[in-house]
């Protein structure tokens, strides 16, 4: 099961986006509609209602008079908080049945209008975020939906700003075109993205990145932002800390376009006890259990444990080291040792650039060609941390 968050600024067409995905087989799971279906007359959702506010908001025909509970909720802080606290696990509750009842090979959509707002982005292991500029969203909330331009102005200033959607969204769909091109790209996007991340998810496969250098790119850092803040809430008090590292994490430096984290914990148990909360997450298991570099007898305390992502839109390999181990210390010494010398990182661009072109077959190749100079690397930069006083 893969479970996608879906969000944007009202009007943007989010809900173009999910009946897209909802033909296309996704399962849409909808907070508005929910928050309707959970007090529909005879529901426990509505009983409860009525026992707190009484039985003015009521039409004649028993069903909810949604402007009379405005108009008593809403202005009164205590009743707001009373009205939330019977909506919220009743909504809750009704989502998490919509999801455990999905099969497993299920894409789940969730419509969270405040995803941004309640950041529940790292919840998500995809986050779409449908965009149109702010004069576009108005007129048709005013053309469209019947809103009034104060309120639509209104509606639209309470929410989130587009900074803010920007540093959540994995996938940015822009809607200031037509409706049909909005199709478009939400088609594109389940078949080259969704579908196959979420085969991978059911199979528990890592996407595969291709071997190659790219030149630096600038949203590097922002990526890993996003993915270090999900593994973050993944692992909860499992990960002492999590840290971008690796070549995407060296400004200005050509890599792979893989991005890597480090989970730091405890323990190797520890590690093994996070695999089902990084699965769900979008990470699977994968094999490769020590760090190839030769640079200790003391193989035991190079070993870590490796996951990667499931999603072809996003290659990145999550490394679980011990708090403390050498090979937990030297990956983050690594990234700050080139980081902070410019000699260094141009002699590792060529020595990575030297065994690009020599075509290996496997990432495994690849690494291993870039050994001999690593254990050296390996000797300067300690000397270096020992001569700045480095620590992680
Ligand atoms: P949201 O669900 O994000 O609040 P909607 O999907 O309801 O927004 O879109 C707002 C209104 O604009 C709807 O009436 C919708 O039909 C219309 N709309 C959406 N996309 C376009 C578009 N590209 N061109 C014209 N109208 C659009």
């Amino acid at each position: 099961m893969l479970r996608i968050g879906l969000t944007g600024g009202i009007g943007a067409g989010k809900s173009t986006v999910s009946s897209t995905f909802s033909e296309l087989g996704g399962i849409v799971v909808d907070g508005d509609v929910i928050a309707r279906e959970v007090v529909e007359p005879g529901t426990e959702g509505l009983a409860a209602l009525v026992e707190a506010f009484g039985s003015e908001i009521l039409l004649p025909d028993g069903a909810l008079n949604r402007p009379a509970l405005a108009a008593v909720a809403f202005p009164d802080d205590e009743k707001r908080a009373t009205l939330n606290g019977i909506m919220h696990p009743l909504v809750g509750k009704r989502r998490a049945e919509l999801i455990e009842a999905a099969p497993a090979d299920a894409v789940i959509v969730e419509d969270i209008p405040l995803l941004v707002e309640s950041q529940m982005a790292p919840l998500f292991p995809l986050v779409i975020v449908v965009d149109a500029d702010e004069e576009v969203r108005l007129r048709r909330l005013i053309e469209h939906r019947g809103f009034s331009e104060a309120d639509a102005r209104a509606r639209i200033a309470a929410q989130a700003t587009e900074e803010q959607r920007r540093a959540v969204a994995d996938v940015w769909l822009d809607n200031s075109g037509t409706a049909a091109d909005l199709v478009a790209a939400a088609k594109a996007l389940w078949h080259d993205r969704i579908a196959p991340f979420a085969h991978n998810v059911e199979t528990s496969t890592p996407a595969r990145a291709v071997p190659r250098l790219v030149p630096a790119d600038s949203t590097w850092p922002d990526q890993a932002r996003r993915i270090v803040n999900r593994l973050r809430t993944a692992c909860g008090h499992r990960a002492t800390r999590v840290d971008h590292i690796g070549s995407t994490a060296v400004p200005g430096l050509d890599a792979k376009d893989v991005v890597d984290v480090q989970v730091t914990v405890a323990s190797l148990d520890v590690a093994d006890e996070l695999a089902d909360a990084l699965m769900a997450a979008g990470y699977p298991k994968v094999d490769g259990q020590t760090d190839d570099v030769a640079h200790s007898d003391d193989v035991a305390s190079w070993q870590k444990r490796l996951y990667a992502s499931a999603d072809p839109g996003r290659p990145t390999n999550v490394h679980l080291r011990v708090d403390g181990w050498p090979n937990q210390r030297f990956a983050l010494l690594f990234r700050d040792w080139l980081v902070a010398n410019a000699d260094e990182r141009a002699g590792y661009l060529a020595l990575k650039r030297a065994v690009a072109a020599e075509e290996h077959e496997t990432t495994g190749d690849y690494a291993e060609a870039k050994e001999p100079w690593l254990v050296d690397a390996y000797r300067r930069a300690w000397e270096w941390a020992d001569a700045t006083g480095w620590q992680p």
